[in-house]
């Protein structure tokens, strides 16, 4: 492992930043940003120094009742409007969060503590994942025309009403985008729940919201807390609908919490996504996916393949090459450009990573790189990319969602092994599968339980693709058309052709 020095990125960082410090961060409701004078503010702590970046206001239920009144009263000209001027102002959108990707990248790298290689990223993504959206609003409400001799039934959609989107703190840009591009372009207006932990990119993300056009009240965003702001956009009676990005047991949470207004929701959960390498795979571009997917983003990524499955025959080879690019990754600051592997979101955030190193020499495995915080980086909430290997599937590193730079190795014999292996977990989000045989990738698509495989790739998206998880993982499916059937409802129209005997009683 080596380590990374400062950036010329933490200057231009500063400058962005400063804005943001200057006062308490708040929130924006009807088209206007509330007023900070008096109100009670939460720190938010950036995880590299574990310093502050400023101070964010705590929503109340006052504050997210006046949210869901906006979003309300927004929403009969707003899913009024024609999907072709939808389209144009989603645009527009799109080309505002492009003029100000340095910011974003820089912003949310500080904030979240993702390397900001990946995070350069972030900002194109959102465009995209606008534009997507964007493109498809004009179609959002086509149906299906279904014939019978008599009659004809034809469908439409409609958007469901004022929606909640709630949002995780690990790529927090990119997550708000791909929620709120889809509803908007739907005709829904929004409130939006950013993670307490990583509040500034939803704050940009309003900023650009309020020079794109929207009319007001149709982005409204209410800073705070889950168990507070999160619960009462829930419970909420004008909303329709809750998009959840977050931890399985918050997942049960807003079920319970939505059922006396029977919300509709959709969730994406955690995972412990098993990659299984058989000794047939392409070596060097296995090895290459299986460090991308559990380094990359510092192992907080819902999709990470954090079980290795190694057929026994390639397990020794493969685990020493693993431990030799382990030894390689560059953990540094996040404002690096070299920095690989940056710090974990915040200081508890760490212990419960850390707890599991514990767990692992407890239940009998071996911890075959990190397992420790670098010395030179000990400010931050940094983890050394970390191999348990000597494991097996019953313990708790290997089926608890640990969300660090941590993999759990176990081996198999046998391809039935395997998908034993992969299915034997609460979760079903994703699973990677490497082999050259295209019969065994096909038995194991059918078998193994996750609502998303990749074959001989790591997660490449696809975005009229289906995103989502079974089992433990979630509800629901987003992407493409997936997306507009859940922000909107699906009507029936049937009409008679006058040709059929309509049943006549107390004639
Ligand atoms: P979290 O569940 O703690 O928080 C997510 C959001 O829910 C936050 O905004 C939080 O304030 C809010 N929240 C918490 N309690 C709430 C309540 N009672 N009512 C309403 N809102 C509430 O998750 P996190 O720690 O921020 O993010 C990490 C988790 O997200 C991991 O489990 C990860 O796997 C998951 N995740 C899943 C996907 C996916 O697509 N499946 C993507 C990214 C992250």
């Amino acid at each position: 492992m080596s380590t990374t020095g400062d950036s010329a990125n933490r200057e231009k960082a500063a400058g962005f930043l400063s804005r943001l410090q200057a006062t308490p961060v708040s929130h924006f409701i009807a088209g206007q940003w509330q007023p900070t004078d008096g109100r009670e503010c939460f720190e938010n702590i950036e995880p590299a120094g574990n310093t502050s970046l400023g101070q964010v206001i705590s929503g109340t239920t006052e504050d997210m009742d006046a949210a869901c009144e906006a979003a309300a009263d927004a929403f009969p000209q707003w899913s009024q409007i024609s999907g072709q001027e939808r389209k144009r102002i989603l645009h527009h959108f799109a080309d505002l969060i492009e003029e100000r990707a340095e910011e974003i990248a820089l912003v949310e790298a500080s904030d979240c503590g993702q390397a900001i290689r990946f995070m350069k990223q972030a900002a194109v993504r959102g465009a995209a994942n606008f534009r997507f959206f964007a493109d498809k609003a004009p179609e959002a409400r086509n149906g299906l025309s279904l014939f019978q001799p008599d009659h004809t039934n034809y469908t439409l959609r409609q958007p469901i009403g004022p929606v909640g989107i709630i949002t995780p703190w690990n790529t927090p840009f990119m997550l708000a985008t791909w929620k709120i591009a889809p509803a908007l372009a739907a005709g829904c207006t929004i409130v939006h729940k950013p993670a307490e932990l990583s509040p500034l990119s939803a704050t940009l993300l309003a900023e650009i919201s309020e020079r794109a056009g929207f009319p007001p009240g149709v982005w409204n965003m209410v800073h705070g807390f889950g168990e507070i702001v999160g619960k009462r956009l829930c419970e909420h009676p004008a909303i329709k609908a809750i998009a959840l990005v977050g931890e399985t047991s918050t997942g049960s949470q807003i079920i319970a919490q939505g059922a006396a207004t029977l919300k509709r929701v959709h969730l994406e959960l955690g995972g412990k996504n098993p990659v299984i390498v058989f000794d047939d795979a392409d070596f060097e571009r296995a090895l290459d996916a299986v460090v991308f997917m559990i380094y990359s983003l510092n192992g907080q990524r819902c999709t990470s393949s954090s079980r290795l499955l190694l057929q026994n025959s390639l397990k020794e080879k493969f685990l020493a090459a693993l431990i030799e690019r382990i030894g390689k990754l560059k953990v540094g600051h996040p404002l690096d450009p070299d920095t690989e592997v940056g710090p974990l979101i915040h200081g508890g955030h760490f212990d419960k990573v850390m707890s599991y190193v514990a767990l692992a020499r407890d239940a009998g495995a071996t911890i075959a790189a990190g397992g420790y915080r670098p010395e030179d980086l000990s400010s931050g909430n940094y983890v050394a990319p970390t191999l348990f290997v000597d494991a097996d599937n019953t313990m708790r590193i290997a089926q608890e969602e640990i969300f660090g730079p941590v993999l759990t190795a176990i081996g198999f014999d046998t391809e039935e092994e395997a998908i034993q292996l992969a299915n034997d977990t609460d979760y079903g989000l994703a699973a990677y599968i490497w082999t050259k045989d295209t019969g065994r990738s096909m038995r194991l698509a059918q078998r193994v339980e996750a609502g998303m495989l990749w074959v001989n790739s790591e997660n490449n998206r696809n975005l009229p693709s289906p995103f989502g998880g079974m089992k433990m993982s979630g509800i629901g499916r987003d992407g493409g058309d997936y997306s507009f059937d859940f922000y909107m409802e699906t009507k029936n129209v049937c009409i008679a052709h006058d040709s059929h005997t309509v049943p006549v009683i107390g004639a």
